[in-house]
């Protein structure tokens, strides 16, 4: 894994000893370090004490990286202090980056109403419009339940000694940018994108900074200046040219991706990558690589030939590339396929919009001869989360086919994510387990439900009704009879 600094790696595990101590308050380390050092208060807010042990001065040094990259997943917000403690996702800090004008000790809860939402008109009232708006957009759980400490940078929510680590050496080197090795799954990203390989070597070079844009040139002494020859505005990095750059805006703003760039953190290919998987589906990750790749050219004929690029022209050349590719992918087995004789299958997915803050859901449930028994759209809010609006989806899916007549139902999904949620093979303690409750819940509506994965080209209807409930913006549920629009999309050509 390449850990080089000791000093951060012996820290990094330390806090391991500390995750567990904050986990397992019942185990016997924990008793005893609670009995001698903090009985009348709980390990976050643990004093040093006096005469303390070796054990007890490493575990609290172990503490601070605790401290800096955990932050509490919010049930009914009466553990969690509004000032001091961690709970707002979106920020670095996990805190409210203006005070609020609340008094020091309220509680989170106190912003929740009683029918579990956020009390908007309130948070409004007391927060900058900026904390507001971040303060709003977490999910909560649909009846109360516990805040839980959850390890910010960890899918799972589980701390490791892998992300321990990044955060330690952030604390003990402030200025780095991000001294970060990605690891090899960091990697895989580029590999699975479903594009030409020429495409993903493309990507892998500019995630590698191997391309040869005019800063990269005029290191190598071959060019006279790394300024941008296109803006003249800055230094043509490899992220200037793919993203950044005046020209290169224009086809983002042109594709519907600027505001999820804005909104992800880092500043290379790999974390845009990462961060875009976050906020969209993998069809759209594809096409913003696709994208990248487009622009390159362009920029080169532009360079080289004198040729301005037209943004419209990127964008379809990118749709182009990926069209291609699909149709010459195997499509054997990729076939959606009716369930068996007494159950119902239902296919599920979301459509996000990030700019809107909207999430669209859809559903389609056919019977065993392949008929359409129903369809539906629904529209939620987005939380910035494709894995959250994916489960939403699901639990959306669930409730639309309730009947006493159901008995047997076949869950399907595109999200592998959620399915295995839902499956409880991997346990997340993100705010996405809220939903996984709920739909774990409805499963009990039914005699059976096997909830399974399922490629995106077997749920291309559920694709279209997810994209038509951000178009229409309502919840709508049709069985029987079918407006032409849905009947044109239930057609089996689709
Ligand atoms: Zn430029």
């Amino acid at each position: 894994m390449g850990f080089r600094d000791y000093a951060s790696f012996n820290q990094a595990l330390l806090a391991k000893q500390g995750w567990r101590i904050q986990q397992c308050p019942d185990s016997l380390v924990a008793r005893v370090l609670q009995a001698r050092y903090f009985h009348s208060s709980n390990f976050l807010n643990a004093k040093l004490g006096s005469n303390p042990s070796y054990i007890w001065r490493s575990i609290l040094w172990g503490r601070q990286i605790i401290c800096a990259g955990s932050r509490w997943r919010i049930g009914n917000g009466q553990d969690v202090h509004i000032h001091k403690a961690n709970w707002i996702p979106q920020l670095i800090t996990f805190k409210p980056v203006i005070k609020p004008t609340m008094p020091s000790e309220a509680l989170v809860s106190e912003l929740i109403n009683g029918e579990n939402c956020w009390d908007e008109e309130l948070i409004y009232r007391h927060f900058d419009k900026m904390d507001a708006d971040v303060i709003t957009q977490i999910p909560l759980p649909r009846r109360s339940r516990e805040d839980e400490l959850i390890w910010h940078y960890g899918k799972s929510g589980q701390y490791t000694v892998k992300s321990g680590y990044q955060t330690a050496l952030k604390i003990r080197f402030p200025a780095m940018p991000s001294s970060s090795e990605p690891s090899k799954n960091e990697w895989n990203i580029i590999w699975s994108l479903a594009l030409p390989q020429k495409i993903r070597i493309f990507i892998w070079r500019a995630a590698k900074n191997l391309l040869p844009s005019a800063e990269n040139l005029w290191k190598r002494k071959i060019v006279q200046e790394p300024t941008c020859q296109r803006c003249k505005m800055g230094i043509e990095d490899v992220c200037h040219a793919l993203v950044d750059c005046k020209a290169a805006k224009k086809v983002w703003r042109l594709s519907f991706f600027d505001n999820d760039i804005q909104a992800t953190p880092g500043h290379d290919i790999l974390s845009l990558l990462h961060g875009m998987t976050r906020l969209r589906s993998k069809a759209d990750v594809d096409l913003f690589a696709a994208i990248l790749w487009a622009m390159w050219n362009a920029r080169n004929q532009w360079l080289f030939t004198g040729k301005r690029e037209n943004p419209q022209s990127v964008v379809a050349e990118a749709e182009a590339v990926m069209e291609a590719y699909k149709r010459v992918q195997p499509s054997a087995d990729l076939e959606w396929n009716p369930p068996q004789e007494g159950f119902v299958k239902i296919n599920t997915d979301a459509a996000t919009n990030s700019e809107k803050n909207l999430a669209g859901l859809g559903a389609v449930i056919r019977d065993e001869t392949g008929q359409v028994t129903a369809a539906a759209i629904k529209v939620s809010k987005f939380h910035g989360s494709v894995a959250y609006a994916e489960a939403e989806a699901m639990e959306w899916g669930l409730q639309v086919a309730r009947d006493p007549q159901v008995k047997e139902v076949i869950l399907e999904s595109d999200s592998q994510e959620v399915v295995n949620l839902v499956n409880n093979r991997h346990g997340s303690r993100s705010e996405v387990y809220w939903v996984v409750l709920e739909i774990q819940k409805l499963k009990d509506s039914f005699d059976h439900v096997s909830c399974v994965y399922t490629h995106r080209s077997c749920n291309a209807i559920a694709h279209s009704l997810a994209k038509l409930a951000l178009e229409k913006c309502e919840t709508v549920v049709w069985r029987d009879s079918y407006p032409l629009q849905i009947m044109y999309l239930l057609s089996p050509l689709n």
